[in-house]
């Protein structure tokens, strides 16, 4: 099938499609990366503002699985389409989902309109976060208009699924006291909503005294930015108490995002975050797969023996391995050169870190930039340097002078210091126009 087709079946709501998608953004596997990028950019480009992603954490046995199964149920009944994915950050570890088994959702789990699925514990390019964005684009592309996203509250998971959701609702047990010390600061502040499960029977004083503790401790801390102070709910799964208002408030909430603009913007620094978590990780693995591995190993061995500090030795390997960007010039210099033979000079200012923003097909033009300036070449039969010298300023003329030694030119002189503060050292380029690189002062 290609990706088209499956593409097409899944915007149909097919079951088995969105299955195989998932499967095919989960994969990690070299082959499919390419139909994995093509499937997300189709499905991606859909505008989604209308779907709702609500992110829920909490200890083990707070309640979540009973809470999602009673909302879930209530959506449904209300016409929407639920799709539950659990992040469970410790099933990568015990090799066994705690969350999203179907059996702790057994209405959702045979519900027509529902869909639960655990989520990758591990995420390959970005994480979990972008692995759970990608899953998130497969269920909403599917018809899936209400999202969940489930986590256990350990370690990073609830970053991770905050990464994700357009709201972050934290459940909370009705244990007071010495519990609520044990939440971290960080993960309260990421909450929109804060709901008390359990509130019935006997535990409805405890979870009383929980919400009053809980909202003393949420005034002492700052909303996020453009939102209200954080509400703390008191629900019941089991008595089906609060859940309407939770739903509504939740629902409210979501909607105001919407209008004032927000979710646009949520989603928005969601998706860099992603773009850069992703590339970020693409660059790690890159370098570990292509660095000289003889180095690393030379590296390794000196801080094991004490014989390199670790800092020391990263930059050793940054100085030799990663060829950094050139440093961007602080003025703005653009200029055109006549040139004989376009390839020679695009190598030559290649050589000395600029990048080809354009080049003619014909070589009769192109166009060379370093950060902020500009050389544009220009295909000339009689090159001359009635163009008198270039000057380039940039913050370090011996960053250029060591690179274009590097790649075997030879400057006119060394870098000096000019008497009236300047630094720099001159350089002819292949059609012998002299350029000067400076540090103004
Ligand atoms: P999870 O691990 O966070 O998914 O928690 P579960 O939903 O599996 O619930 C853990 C336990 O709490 C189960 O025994 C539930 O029956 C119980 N429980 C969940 N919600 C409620 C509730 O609203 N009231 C009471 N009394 N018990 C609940």
């Amino acid at each position: 099938m290609t990706v088209s087709d499956l593409a097409e079946q899944l915007r149909n709501g097919d079951r088995r499609a969105l299955a195989k998608a998932i499967t095919l953004v989960e994969s990690q596997n070299p082959d499919h990366q390419e139909s994995k990028a093509e499937l997300l950019d189709r499905l991606y480009s859909e505008p989604r503002l209308k779907t709702t992603r609500l992110g829920i954490s909490g200890t083990p046995g707070v309640g979540k699985s009973t809470l999602i199964e009673a909302i879930g149920t209530k959506l449904i009944a209300q016409g929407q389409c639920v799709a539950v994915l659990a992040v469970d950050p410790s099933s990568a570890i015990s090799r066994g989902s705690i969350l999203g088994d179907k059996t702790r959702m057994p209405t959702l789990a045979v519900s027509e309109d529902a869909y639960v699925r655990p989520s990758p514990a591990r995420g390959g390019l970005g994480g979990i976060t972008s692995a759970t964005a990608a899953t998130i684009t497969c269920c909403e592309a599917a018809g899936f208009g209400f999202v969940i996203v489930e986590t256990v509250g350990i370690g990073q998971s609830e970053t991770a699924v905050a990464g994700v959701a357009d709201l972050f609702l934290l459940l909370h047990s009705p244990g007071a006291g010495d519990e609520l010390q044990g939440i971290k600061r960080g993960v309260m502040e990421l909450a929109d909503r804060v709901a008390v499960t359990k509130a019935d029977g006997e535990l409805l004083p405890a979870a009383r005294r929980a919400q009053a503790e809980l909202r003393s401790a949420l005034h002492l801390m700052r909303p996020k930015p453009g939102r209200t102070m954080t509400e703390v709910d008191l629900v019941s799964a089991v008595t089906g108490e609060g859940l309407d208002d939770l739903l509504e408030s939740l629902v409210q909430q979501h909607d105001a995002l919407q209008l004032s603009g927000q979710l646009q913007q949520i989603r928005r620094e969601q998706a860099l975050d992603q773009l850069e978590a992703a590339m970020t990780d693409g660059l790690r693995a890159a370098a570990f797969q292509t660095g000289a591995p003889v180095l690393r190993h030379r590296l390794r061995e000196a801080v094991v023996g004490n014989k390199k500090a670790p800092l020391a030795a990263a930059i050793e390997w940054l100085s030799k391995e990663v060829q950094l960007p050139p440093p961007h010039p602080t003025e703005i210099n653009a200029i055109t050169l006549g040139v004989a033979d376009m390839a020679c000079s695009i190598d030559f200012y290649a050589s000395l870190g600029m990048g080809i923003k354009f080049r003619a097909p014909d070589d009769s033009f192109a166009t060379m930039t370093h950060g902020d300036n500009f050389v544009n070449l220009e295909k000339n039969e009689e090159p001359g340097t009635d163009w008198g010298r270039v000057i380039l300023f940039v913050p370090d003329p011996d960053v250029i002078h060591d690179r274009a030694v590097k790649a075997g030119w030879t400057p006119e002189a060394e870098p000096r210091d000019a008497p009236w503060g300047e630094r720099y050292f001159h350089l002819r380029d292949p059609d012998g126009h002299e350029l000067s690189f400076a540090r103004r002062i």
